[in-house]
């Protein structure tokens, strides 16, 4: 699979294995995997999505199995890293400062 990604990059899948392939599994879809009676590693089943990341700009491409396009793009944000929002066993909402 080849992917042309926004910012001018080809994301490849050609090599395996390969560092744009992500395995992103619900946590669900985990579970399931687990009660699983599974011997051999190949015979874990692949996620209901395929994901893969640019490794020049980071986004992320979330496609159904098969050919077609993506049915999520998600771009990096720009963060500064010194800061955070962080929920309270309570529910209220404070910002942190690193
Ligand atoms: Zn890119």
């Amino acid at each position: 699979m080849r992917v042309y990604c926004k910012c001018g990059n080809v994301i490849s899948t050609t090599q395996c294995p390969n560092d744009v392939e992500l395995r992103v599994y619900t946590d669900k879809e985990f579970d399931g995997i687990i009660n699983m009676d599974i011997n051999d590693p190949l015979d874990i089943p692949r996620p209901n999505q395929d994901v893969l990341i640019c490794p020049e700009c980071k986004r992320i491409y979330v496609y159904n199995h098969g050919y077609g396009p993506p049915i999520a793009v998600y771009k990096l944000e720009e963060w500064s890293g010194e800061s955070y929002f962080d929920i309270t066993e309570e529910g209220s909402v404070s910002k942190k400062e690193l």
